[in-house]
Formats: C-alpha cells, structure tokens, sequence
C-alpha cells in the first residue's frame, strides 16, 4: 500500500546490524524474543489479527526486560502525542529510511507489547520508530533509552479522561527531566507540550499548529490564563502565560505555505499524497526528527511523497463511480483537522459509540461544524441521531441516510469524503474490503 515498509519482509540490511543481534544478549531474552515471534506468527496463521499484542505480551512474561534487550544496540526515536501520532510515525519512518532499515510498529499497536513485538519481529534493523501511546511514554523511554522523542500535542481524547491532560503533561515533564541525554522534538504550539519539553536540555522546536485550544486554556504552570493573540486558523500564535515566563519558544522548523523552512532558514516544499494542511504539519515534524538521525530534508521529501496511506487513513478506493475517501477522527481536535484535510466535495459523517469509541457523544458539541455548511452532508452510523441535533443546532444542513452504501449511491460520481470515527471508520473499512 505504500512505498516503504516496516522492516520484516523488506530485503536484508547492510553489514553493520551484527551488533544488535548482540550474542550477549541473555538467554532468557532471546528465548522471550523468539516465543514472541512465534506466538505472533500464530496469531496471524489463525486469522486473529497481526498478533504483535499477543505476542508482545507472552514475550514480556517471559523476560520483563525484553523490551529493553530488544532496543539496546538500536538507535530510536519515539513518537507520542494525542493526535496524528500513527501518521507522524508513518513519515518518520520513510523519512529515516535514508539512513538504513527501520522497525516500526506500524498496526498501530503502541503500548510496550506492541514495541516489544515489532522490535522481535525485526531482526537486526539498526533504527526504530516508535509510535506510544501517551500514558506510556515514561515507561518506554526508561526501557528503550530513545535517541529522540518527539511530543506533537496534548488534548482530551475522551470526556472521561479530559482531566489527564495537565498530568499526563506533568508525567511528561518528570520523564524527560530524568532522561537528560534524549533529545526532544516537541510542538512549540501547544503549551502543554512546550511546559513538558522545557524540562529537557535538549528541546528542538516546530511549530505545526493547534486547532485545539480548549484544554490548554490554562497554564499548567502557574493556572493564569494563556494569551493568544492573533491566532491562524492552524491555531499558530505567539502565546504567553499571562502569569509567569511559560512562552512561545522559537521553532526551528515551521509549516509555511505547502513546505516546512528548516532552522538554516531554507524552505522546502513538501508534495505528499496524504491530504491537508495536518499532514504537511506532520511531516514538517518527520523532518525534524529525522535531522536528529542526520537525515537531511531534501533526502527524506522523495520518500514521505511515497506514503499513500496509514493503517487504511486517507485511503482513496473507486466504488460505482464514487472517489472515497476515508478519514479517521476520534476526538475533537482531530474533528477539526479532518475538516482541514476534506475537501470541498459531498462528505458523509458517521459516528458510532461504541466501547472503544468511548460511549458518550455529548463531545460533538465541543466541535463546531460549521466548517461544513454549504457542502452535501450525509450522516449515518449508530448515533447519526446525536450527530442530527448537533448538526441541526449548528446550522449546517444534512440528510440521513442508513448505510454506506446508500450514502454511495446519495451522492453524484466523483469525490465522497468520509468522516467516521473508530469502530464507524472500521465497519466503512470493512464494508469496502467486502465489495472490492
Ligand atoms: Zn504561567
């Protein structure tokens, strides 16, 4: 589906991998490693996914340090973030690619099972990428001592989680500060990030917006209000604590136009497949993260224009005439970058609450939809009714429609941009696997 794949399956690497299939290794981590392999080859012969869960997991019972046997020898960068982080990931790992064979964890699965499997399944590549999950960050550092970690943005991803943001951005803050030979890439325009990098001596700084305000109104430094004043509709201002010295630093890399200016001061025009003002933003950050390797832009841009799509994001499919396209958002502030990302064309929401969507939809009207009137809206899903009052409430016309393929069969041939989020997105996905 894209250019450049994880590291299994791809050709062998060069010659200087010898050390991380250290034969010191001990034997319990390479029985771990290999029990790991094995369970998740299982896994997948049995239809049961990709197995990096599982096997991960069977591994790290075995030796509790195999994540950190497996990491030793590899130099690794780390991406977290609540948003566009399996992108970011995705970027990194093409652009770093440059350098020699990366692994990734590239289904998606990022909590330390996930690294710990992929990093198994990876043989001797002599670089990662590693997207983690927000709440293990600290964690996976500790096991993995990363070359670089790059912080993209903290917002509430779920109402009954919204309080986490100031603590996970505390726990954030307490990793780094104890690991002061990381280097950290971190978004200049999100307070909550730049409190939780500054405690690093070695913070690089890109600025790739924050649509997503409401949760870092607040600094959490001091509690007295953030100042933004002529904020873009990227959410990029020159903000300041109105309390104390938290500020706006000076990004080394920042999105201009379609291309990201680098801290010389060159501008390079970024041409991706992958739509949308976000995604120059995340790969604005793949570049600064992969110039911590000593990947220079101008090498990495060929290979970033090569990703077509991430774990079925932003994937294009021809269906009776219909240009779709899917469009993962499963919390505000990725409602607002899917509206940047969509295109002016007939767009059909849908939105399930089911357990891994979290089961109050109450967030739709922390959303402003309006970014949609004077499109063709359709809606469906299990609570196309919640999303019907939200919408009728924001003035943005729309009809409901029962399926998908009705919606499909709803709108005239040409493009059909579809917003759904999770278990909505995956029963669109598998609906289209089904027919195609
Ligand atoms: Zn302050």
């Amino acid at each position: 589906m894209e250019g450049v794949r994880g590291p299994w399956g791809a050709p062998a690497g060069s010659g200087n991998l010898a050390r991380v299939s250290d034969p010191s290794m001990p034997l319990r981590a390479k029985l771990a490693s290999s029990v790991s392999r094995t369970a998740a080859a299982l896994s997948r012969a049995a239809g049961r996914g990709d197995g990096s869960v599982i096997g991960g997991w069977l591994g790290l019972k075995i030796d509790p340090d195999l994540l950190a046997h497996l990491a030793s020898g590899r130099e690794i960068a780390l991406i977290s973030g609540t948003n566009g982080k399996t992108t970011t990931t995705r970027l990194t790992t093409a652009a770093l690619g440059v350098r020699g064979e990366v692994a990734t964890n590239s289904f998606g699965a990022n909590m330390p099972t996930g690294h710990t499997s992929a990093l198994a399944k990876a043989g001797t590549t002599p670089f990662a990428v590693l997207e983690v999950d927000e709440h293990y960050l600290a964690q996976v550092i500790r096991s993995t001592a990363p070359r670089v970690v790059a912080l993209l943005n903290l917002s509430r991803d779920q109402l009954d989680r919204a309080k986490e943001v100031a603590m996970m951005a505390q726990l954030w803050r307490e990793a780094l500060a104890a690991s002061p030979d990381v280097r950290v890439v971190a978004n200049a325009d999100d307070p909550m990030v730049v409190w939780a990098a500054r405690s690093s001596p070695h913070a690089a700084w890109f600025s790739a917006g924050q649509r997503w305000t409401d949760d870092s109104w607040v600094c959490p430094e001091c509690g007295a209000p953030i100042a933004r004043p002529a904020a873009d509709p990227a959410g990029v201002s020159d903000w300041h604590c109105t309390g104390c010295d938290l500020r706006r630093p000076k990004a080394g890399w920042v999105v201009e136009d379609d291309g990201v200016v680098d801290p010389d001061g060159r501008w390079h025009k970024i041409e991706l497949q992958l739509p949308g003002r976000v995604n120059i933003g995340n790969a604005a950050t793949a570049l600064a993260v992969a110039a911590e390797f000593g990947v220079r832009p101008e090498q990495a841009l060929g290979r970033l224009r090569r990703v077509a799509s991430v774990a079925g994001r932003y994937a294009q499919v021809e269906r009776d005439g219909r240009r779709v396209r899917l469009l993962l958002a499963k919390n505000p502030a990725s409602w607002l970058e899917a509206f940047d990302m969509a295109e002016e064309a007939p767009t059909l929401l849908s939105i399930n609450a089911r357990d891994p969507d979290g089961l109050d939809t109450s967030w739709l009207f922390d959303v402003d939809f309006a970014p949609l009137r004077g499109r063709d809206v359709l809606i469906t899903g299990d609570r196309a009714y919640d999303l019907a009052v939200r919408l009728e409430v924001n003035d943005v016309p729309f009809r409901h429609v029962r399926t998908f393929a009705d919606a499909v069969r709803a709108v005239p041939p040409g493009r059909l941009e579809v917003i759904a989020n999770y278990t909505a997105f995956q029963d669109i996905r598998a609906e289209l696997d089904r027919v195609l």
